[in-house]
């Protein structure tokens, strides 16, 4: 099946107690964009926001070649190339905003009177080769220094409230708990496509991030390939195994629960800390307690109580400088059949102080060799210090 090809059932999320599933996940209900693009309703309420129809009249979608994979010889990566990414919206006015819902139909990319959480493909897709076909591979072709693909793919924007001004941090714990099951429902769903290898849910939030629209919203990148990160963590819980017959990330929790020197929280199915070796500022990991590959494997309570700890830690961020702190929140999981693989979330800042930033300088952005100025046993109890 391809990205593109969407069926009923395959925005169907009510599959607890199948394949390693741990609770009901919520069924969207979907309709389609004026240029075709899937857009997709999540609420938890009895009597949900109703779609409406999008009277714009926007350009045909971007076709197979708007896209490109070129794998860099040098170090096996791959990088996506997305030259229509320049046309994107840049910081619109707030009447402009392409996240507020639009009764008319004719100004947002969501037509609608209101939304709880809304989840539609990106219309500026860094990887946007939804027809390449069943089967779809990345070409290997060893020794080939030039190897380029369509950028077979789907990127997808979440939002997290019809709320402008709002922020993830400022959401009940009920509507985070949602956007948990929202990220869940994705993640299954372009999971299950061929020629995706791995998806990422994340949110950049704060200007100084680079965020070219202000309201509350995440992104979601299907790639067809590993990233760099994920394939460098796996294969170091791969020599973990082999050398110590355990579990990498089981091990890295355990051994942070039980020094406690940067737990920031433990609850009953959640903790939050500051790792051992933090590269980046504010830098929080969290996990759930029992050890799954990703978020529709948690039951209910864990969901919730993950939920909680997402909320506590984004709040403890912005009570760090009295202010909003620029962000990325980074989700890690993995297939239910993947050999290692812990669902985690990853959170950091740009911002190393009040008045400063961290700019990814030569050390980092030149050898990906992180230089920190601040101990990560300081950042966690400066952390606990704000954490209500
Ligand atoms: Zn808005």
């Amino acid at each position: 099946m391809t990205p593109d090809d969407v069926t009923p059932e395959s925005v169907t999320g009510n599959r607890a107690n199948e394949d390693g599933v741990g609770r009901l996940l919520p069924t969207p209900q979907q309709t389609s964009l004026a240029d075709d693009r899937q857009i997709l309703f999540f609420s938890t309420a009895e009597n949900p926001p109703v779609p409406g129809i999008d009277h714009r009249d926007l350009p045909a979608r971007p076709d197979d070649s708007a896209t490109r994979v070129r794998r860099d010889p040098q170090i096996g990566d791959w990088v996506m190339i997305a030259p229509a990414r320049q046309e994107r919206t840049y910081k619109p006015p707030r009447r402009m905003c392409p996240l507020c819902p639009d009764p008319s139909g004719r100004s947002s990319e969501v037509p609608a009177d209101d939304y709880d959480v809304v989840v539609f493909e990106n219309r500026f897709p860094s990887l946007a080769a939804a027809h390449a076909g069943s089967g779809f591979r990345l070409p290997d072709r060893p020794g080939d220094l030039m190897v380029e693909a369509p950028g077979h793919g789907r990127c997808e924007v979440v939002c997290f409230s019809s709320d402008h001004e709002g922020s993830f941090s400022g959401l009940t714990p009920e509507r985070a708990r949602l956007v948990v099951d929202v990220w869940s429902q994705r993640t299954d769903d372009l999971l299950a496509r061929d020629g995706v290898e791995e998806v990422f849910c994340f949110e950049n939030r704060g200007e100084e991030i680079g965020v070219t629209l202000t309201h509350p919203h995440g992104q979601i990148y299907a790639y067809p390939f590993r990233t760099h990160r994920t394939e460098t963590m796996l294969r170091a819980a791969s020599t973990h195994r082999a050398q110590t017959g355990s579990d990498l990330f089981e091990s890295i929790l355990a051994g942070e629960l039980s020094s406690g020197e940067r737990i920031l929280v433990q609850t009953a199915h959640t903790a939050a800390f500051v790792p051992f070796a933090a590269r980046w500022p504010a830098e929080v990991h969290i996990y759930p307690l029992r050890h799954v590959r990703r978020l529709s494997e948690l039951t209910d309570d864990e969901a919730d109580d993950l939920a909680r700890v997402y909320l506590m830690v984004l709040r403890a961020y912005d009570a760090l400088y009295g202010r909003p702190l620029p962000y990325i929140a980074s989700w890690h999981q993995y297939r239910a059949d993947s050999a290692e693989g812990y669902l985690h979330a990853e959170l950091f800042s740009v911002r190393r102080s009040a008045d400063k930033l961290k700019y990814l300088a030569g050390s980092e952005s030149g050898r990906d060799a992180f230089v920190t100025d601040k101990t990560p046993e300081d950042v966690a109890a400066d952390l606990r210090e704000v954490m209500a």
